[in-house]
């Protein structure tokens, strides 16, 4: 301890809760660059020069992408594709050729990145889709990267160690190398929850706050902290008691985790024998061994369009018939339900013809895949071919019109006919179900489960178009909750149209891994929940610690409640 930490006052600081966790330790500051940068104009005979220092620019920088893609490939394929993305930016040949143009017509390579960097920043920044804005935030990555490459000033990671780091912001490469380093949380000003840093964070398990203002000026640096990844709070100069109560947590967390461990081959039941199957939610082949390490039953939901935009295309169907194939064999004796492209809205864009006002009221989900049948056929095609080992099911998304499943079913029996008569070997009885994710389709669930053969619930679209509320809008985040009255009222509806056809239903939405919503589904009657491959054994602890009995009263309660708050109070405050 510093003399100086003594005499310190303790200050809480708020931001915004990105990725949970708690670190405790003390502050790294990376202090914001200072915004002038040698001179602006350049005389002819130093074009050369510059010229030159931004080429090794672009060398060093890509050379430092191409290091943290190697460590990313021991993490996770996301963030590996992440980082390539970056790599292809820096690289960019229109970019590239047009700050060529402005170093040679007399300005200095800085300040020709500068310009370049912000005249595409401020194009995605005035989109109004918040995916844009948040590409917006890569682009500056890319630009300070390169801008530290001219000044030959690299970070030092190392420097980090066993400390949280506080910055204006944290490029995802960044956030990989602190990590290697042994860096315990980041603190940033900026960053969206859903920016890709935030992402890494919390596939890297790594405590995160952001939009703490003024953070890398308040809090100076090698200043004792704790960073609350939970709660969105950080203490600088935390008291002797504060900081005790956090490292009990710390240790409470550790042991919680150890316990988690030992249920891995338990069975998910609640205390009265009511079993609830708990499966997970992929991206792509390599999250097949993360999730079956946790024990889970089997892969509640593939996210293909993950693979669209990691190709940045449709890929064939043989490259989509051998991705499938891994997945399944991976899984295999346990189940898969690959669900049809969810292109569309704030995902994948390629082949929507043309720009959308309300793109998450447009051509999303089923309503593409008819639009475009070529597509959806090929893709049909590779899930049948995949289905070899009888483990496959197949899942509809966005439906929100009977004709869309009639004509989808269509499609589906005339690919099943033509591989018939190739004489591939396929599972002809594939079971496919549709995602009830639009009031509609809940209202019309009966239906829907007689004319399939599961329906699984996407509370988060279900509850962004019950509420009107857009899941990406920061500004009416505080509306956007599956646990509105209105949509556990729907799920209730859903629930009984399924068990009248005898049909099963799960939960693959976020709320199925919300900790306060277990007990609240089980009430409800779900049998099945899917989740992400790390939360499936804390899941299943809450499942294990539930009362069938007391859940259905509970529910009972919560579905005369008139608003958020009062299901909140009821499922966090005892009833
Ligand atoms: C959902 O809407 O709840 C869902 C699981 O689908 P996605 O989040 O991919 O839209
Ligand atoms: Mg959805």
């Amino acid at each position: 301890m510093n003399p100086a930490d003594d005499v310190a006052r303790e200050r809480v600081l708020k931001g915004i809760p990105a990725s949970p966790g708690i670190a405790v330790g003390r502050a790294f500051v990376l202090s914001v660059e200072s915004p002038t940068i040698r001179h602006e104009r350049i005389s002819p005979n130093e074009v050369d020069a510059e010229l030159a220092r931004f080429a090794i620019a672009i060398d060093v920088s890509t050379r430092e992408l191409y290091k943290a893609v190697e460590i990313a490939r021991t993490e996770k394929g996301t963030v590996t594709s992440i980082i390539e993305s970056f790599i292809h930016i820096v690289n960019d040949p229109t970019i590239t050729a047009s700050i060529v143009d402005r170093i040679r017509h007399g300005y200095a390579a800085e300040w020709a990145v500068i310009a370049e960097y912000d005249t595409h920043k401020s194009l995605l920044y005035a989109a109004r889709d918040a995916v844009m804005r948040e590409r917006a935030q890569d682009l500056e990555h890319v630009k300070e990267r390169l801008l530290a490459a001219m000044r030959n000033r690299q970070l030092s990671h190392e420097s980090a160690a066993g400390a949280a780091v506080v910055a204006g912001s944290v490029t995802p490469q960044d956030m990989l190398f602190f990590r290697q380093n042994q860096t315990l949380g980041f603190v940033t000003e900026v960053g969206g929850i859903n920016s890709h840093t935030c992402i890494l964070a919390r596939d890297l398990g790594i405590p995160a706050v952001i939009g703490v203002r003024n953070a890398t000026t308040v809090i100076p640096t090698a200043a004792p902290m704790i960073v609350d990844g939970y709660s969105g709070v950080i203490i600088v100069y935390p008291t002797a008691e504060t900081r005790a109560e956090y490292e009990s947590k710390l240790h409470q967390a550790e042991e919680y985790r150890q316990r988690l461990g030992e249920l891995r081959d338990q069975s998910s039941t609640t205390v009265d024998g009511v079993h609830v199957a708990l499966l997970a939610n992929i991206d792509t082949p390599d999250d097949v061994d993360t999730a079956m390490m946790q024990g889970c039953e089997g892969i509640g939901l593939v996210r293909t369009e993950v693979m669209l935009a990691q190709h940045g295309r449709y890929p064939s169907m043989e490259e989509q018939t051998s991705w499938y194939t891994d997945i399944a064999e991976r899984a295999f004796p346990q189940p898969v339900t690959f669900r049809a492209f969810d292109v569309g809205s704030d995902k994948f864009r390629e082949g929507i013809p043309h720009h959308e006002d309300n793109p998450a009221l447009g051509l999303r989900g089923i309503r593409f895949l008819l639009y475009r049948p070529d597509i959806f056929a090929q893709q049909i095609f590779a899930v049948l071919r995949a289905s070899a080992h009888r483990n496959v099911r197949f899942m509809l998304p966005m439906v929100s019109v009977y004709e869309e499943l009639q004509q989808a079913k269509e499609i589906i029996e005339a690919c099943r006919q033509a591989l018939i008569a190739e004489g591939v070997d396929f599972d002809r009885a594939m079971p496919v179900g549709v995602m009830i994710e639009t009031p509609a389709a809940a209202l019309l669930a009966d239906v829907f489960a007689s004319e399939t053969d599961f329906l699984s619930i996407g509370t988060n679209d279900l509850a962004q178009y019950a509420l009107a509320t857009d899941r990406t809008n920061e500004l009416v985040a505080d509306i956007f909750d599956a646990s509105h009255p209105a949509v556990l009222r729907m799920i209730r509806m859903i629930v009984d149209a399924a068990d009248a056809h005898g049909r099963t239903v799960s939960v693959c939405g976020e709320l199925a891994g919300h900790a306060a919503a277990t007990e609240m589904l089980v009430g409800l009657g779900i049998r099945e929940l899917s989740v992400a491959p790390r939360l499936v054994l804390e899941v299943k602890q809450r499942v294990r610690a539930t009362q069938y009995a007391d859940a259905r009263q509970l529910v009972e309660k919560l579905l005369r409640c008139t608003s958020t708050l009062g299901v909140h109070a009821l499922l966090t405050e005892g009833r």
